[in-house]
């Protein structure tokens, strides 16, 4: 049966793909199950004195291509079925972008928000420490994703290199600079979703400029990617974050201006920003219009992006999405049911495994820059990751022409042929 578990609907995933391409039984066993689970108990002393138990997961879902590979996230929310999900979604992912690496995913079921600076470097050492044996640059490579970032990506860093007894930089990707991290990692999966879009868009002949454009989530790819779009004349009209939304049918004039009123505010809810100056007064005479952030999916816009968490278009929704393209930056935003609502009513969806493939792909090019000891530009990633981002498009775009199918289920179709292929050589 299929439902919202996002495991149950991974697994479905696979069947459905497996089928297509006759995968071998052996195979199919294998990618149906992750490898390896490993669950933690974190306990730390908290700023008041007492000692508070979190738990935290890390799925090796599969390593036929190369090391796992995924994020680590930090969030209330998180389960174990939904990180084995967003870890078999990384071994796709990183078929389809093609880099040498599996598929993992980590979390720990915990609100950031709630957590001192001191406790969460703290949970984040005693994660590393917990993790050791079973991580390493050429075992399993964490990331950020949900609420983690570079400066815990460093933490994690450091607590690996000092118990390993030497400076590891490639255990880990989406580190400061400074520890290691590339340049233009975090522009990246923004970068790339963007580049996605453009090449799809290439191949409707369609052009991008005045083209309305409706972002969920305002954190690391919602920013960048509503930055870059600007910047090559989409027109973003709405911007959501956990707490609220602006809606400017005109379009948001500035979005670096949102983004720095946020980083001040906290929220977004009030960045209608005129010039540097952001404020709630400013909405009248910028025509602003309340929406609730679940508005923010069913408004009458070009391109529909959500860039926060999984799940958010479902059946209940999926009839009045009105964009005419979905672009999944977030991880599994949209439900099976869902998304054959939105293949009926002819909407284009950029599926997730693609389109938000970029972070991944500049964190390979940050673990082989650690490996190698070598320092790349930013241009020169940039330019990396355009590449990688087109040829997985074309790639995908091409199963898509030949079979006639979506563009998710071609990237599936890629993403398997490419791991069968491997298995063929290996077993
Ligand atoms: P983040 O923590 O930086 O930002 C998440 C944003 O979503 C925040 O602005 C938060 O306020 C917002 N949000 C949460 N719940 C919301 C809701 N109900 N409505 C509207 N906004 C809501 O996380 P991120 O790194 O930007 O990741 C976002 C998504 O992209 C996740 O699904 C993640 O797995 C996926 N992803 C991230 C990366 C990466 O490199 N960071 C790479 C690939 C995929």
């Amino acid at each position: 049966m299929v439902n919202n578990n996002p495991w149950d609907r991974a697994v479905e995933q696979l069947k459905e793909s497996a089928q297509k391409i006759n995968l071998d039984k052996n195979l199919l066993k294998r990618l149906s199950q992750p490898e390896k689970i490993i669950q933690v108990n974190l306990p730390i002393k908290m700023d008041n004195g007492k000692t508070q138990t979190f738990k935290g997961f890390r799925v090796q879902h599969n390593n036929l291509l190369g090391p796992y590979k995924g994020g680590i996230r930090y969030h209330q929310g998180v389960n174990l079925d939904e990180i084995k999900a967003l870890s078999f979604w990384m071994t796709m992912k990183n078929a389809v972008i093609d880099v040498p690496f599996g598929g993992g995913k980590g979390g720990i079921i915990v609100d950031p928000k709630h957590l001192s600076e001191r406790e969460l470097e703290e949970l984040t050492r005693l994660f590393a420490k917990k993790l050791y044996k079973d991580i390493g640059p050429k075992k399993d490579v964490p990331a950020p994703d949900v609420n983690t970032n570079p400066r815990i990506m460093g933490w994690f860093e450091d607590e690996y290199s000092k118990i390993a007894g030497k400076y590891t930089p490639a255990v880990v990707t989406g580190k400061p600079i400074e520890m290691g991290g590339s340049e233009g990692r975090k522009e990246a999966t923004g970068l790339g979703g963007v580049y996605a879009l453009l090449a799809v868009l290439k191949q409707i002949h369609k052009s991008p400029k005045g083209m309305t454009v409706a972002i969920q989530g305002f954190g690391n790819v919602g920013r960048y990617i509503g930055k870059f779009l600007q910047e090559q004349g989409f027109k973003i009209v709405a911007l959501t974050d956990s707490k609220g939304s602006i809606y400017v049918p005109q379009g948001v004039p500035d979005i670096e201006q949102v983004e720095l009123c946020k980083e001040e505010k906290g929220f977004i809810a009030e960045c209608y920003c005129v010039g540097s100056v952001c404020d709630l007064r400013h909405k009248q005479q910028m025509g602003g219009k309340d929406i609730s952030p679940q508005d923010a999916l069913e408004l009458p816009v070009d391109i529909l992006i959500p860039a926060a968490l999984e799940n958010v278009i479902t059946k209940n929704n999926a009839h009045k999405i009105r964009a005419k393209i979905v672009v999944e930056m977030a991880n599994g935003p949209t439900t099976i049911s869902a998304d054959k609502i939105l293949k009926e009513k002819g909407i284009l969806v950029i599926p997730d495994i693609l389109s938000n493939s970029g972070g991944v792909a500049v964190s390979y090019f940050e673990w082989y820059q650690n490996l190698h000891m070598e320092k790349w530009s930013k241009e020169e990633v940039f330019k990396k990751l355009k590449e990688k981002m087109e040829k997985a498009t074309g790639d995908v775009l091409k199963i898509q022409k030949e079979h006639n199918i979506t563009l998710r289920e071609a990237a599936y179709l890629l993403a398997l042929q490419r791991i069968k292929k491997k298995f063929q050589t290996t077993s």
